[in-house]
């Protein structure tokens, strides 16, 4: 936590040369081939390390939006491209679903790509895209024909840019943007995936977002939660230390709680990925409890420090935002709910059959 700005695309680099970029990735495409597990571990380190939850946003949003979705559905000449220069960290990627009228509900997206001769042409706005700003490739989702479809775009293809507009005060290390496209006109062999997969490959990036974005914060909230156990011994309160005080105890234990039922989740998440399981179910469940787990825990944190706690130096004060952004990005708790509902047979996302009268 420095207090001049840190620069998104360094950060970046910085983590490709750590490796991080090379976890669960096969050895053909530059990967370690080694498994989720690994990728958990390190990306908890990670977070201990930087103690920076915009950092832990745009890593996982050029692994999660980029990396992941080229190497489950790109071509073996996109793979050859793209891959080995985000692998190493040398191009910065993400990707750009969320538009000016369509957030929760990317089936709602005005984005469109036209075919031309050569390929495609694209027109729209994509709006809170982390890395906009400094990225090199970028996976753009827009109808095809009607058809929600991926796309690969680069800064450089013609009507492609990106403006700082609206910028918000959470995330702060990591860069934020609104893409414009207007009539960008790009090859044919940058349509990713088949025509109309757009809204699946959606969900599966935002699936294995969801699995692992907390864990980098998951180190962070260790460095807290030591941070305030020590604190409580130090800090004398009449008679006794502060941590003698069961309300203040009782927070503490509340705080280690939340975290290691967060570590729980995280290890299930690897565990099913690591296996080949499905973790639509367990990816959701996870973002709720750790998006919850980390304001929650931030606020006890400030809370115990007193004044402290809400010193610029400390940077806690940040995490709140950071907290009420966890609860949005990668698709907001009331959206992970339905989600879970409609995996049970219910809620908003069930259409129920007719039954018969009287029932
Ligand atoms: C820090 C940060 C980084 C981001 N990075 C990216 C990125 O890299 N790429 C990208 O494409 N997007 C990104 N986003 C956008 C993010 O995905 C959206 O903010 C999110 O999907 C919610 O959309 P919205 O903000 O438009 O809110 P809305 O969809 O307008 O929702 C507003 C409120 O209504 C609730 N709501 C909406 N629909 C329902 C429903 N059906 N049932 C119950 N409640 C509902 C929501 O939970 C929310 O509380 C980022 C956002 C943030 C904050």
């Amino acid at each position: 936590m420095t207090a001049s700005a840190p620069d998104p695309r360094r950060l970046l680099r910085q983590c490709g040369r750590q490796g991080l970029f090379r976890h669960a990735v096969a050895t053909e495409w530059g990967g370690r081939g080694d498994r989720f597990g690994d990728l958990l571990e390190a990306h908890i380190q990670k977070g201990r390390e930087c103690l920076d939850a915009g950092l832990i946003l745009a890593l996982n949003a050029h692994l999660w939006g980029a990396i992941f979705p080229l190497l489950r559905f790109g071509s073996a000449e996109q793979k050859a491209r793209w891959l080995p220069g985000l692998i190493a960290g040398d191009l910065i990627g993400g990707h750009a679903i969320t538009e000016p009228h369509a957030g929760s509900d990317p089936a709602s997206m005005r984005a469109s790509a036209g075919a031309h001769p050569e390929g495609f042409v694209l027109n729209g706005e994509k709006r809170y895209i982390t890395n906009a700003p400094v990225a090199d490739v970028m996976v753009v989702y827009a109808r095809l024909e009607t058809k929600p479809s991926a796309f690969v775009l680069t800064s450089q293809d013609p009507g492609f840019s990106v403006s700082e507009n609206h910028p918000t005060q959470a995330c702060q290390a990591a860069a934020m943007g609104e893409i414009h496209l207007d009539d960008c006109r790009i090859p044919a062999d940058r349509l990713l995936g088949k025509v109309g997969a757009g809204l699946n490959m959606i969900q599966s990036a935002l699936e294995w977002e969801r699995a692992f974005i907390f864990a980098g914060i998951a180190g962070m909230m260790e460095w807290q939660l030591e941070r305030v156990i020590d604190f409580s011994r130090r800090r004398d309160s009449g008679p006794a230390h502060l941590g003698r005080h069961q309300a203040i105890a009782h927070r503490i234990a509340d705080m280690r709680i939340r975290l290691d039922t967060l570590h729980l989740w995280l290890k299930e998440c690897a565990r099913l990925a690591d296996a080949g399981k499905r973790i639509t179910l367990a990816s959701a469940q996870t973002k709720v409890i750790a998006s919850e787990a980390f304001l929650q825990s931030t606020l006890d944190a400030i809370h115990i420090l007193g004044a402290r706690g809400l010193e610029e130096e400390n940077g806690m004060a940040g995490w709140l935002n950071d907290g009420a952004a966890g609860r949005l990005f990668s698709g907001s708790t009331e959206i992970q709910k339905n989600l879970i509902a409609a995996l049970l047979g219910t809620g908003e996302g069930y259409k129920p059959k007719r039954q018969p009268p009287g029932t």
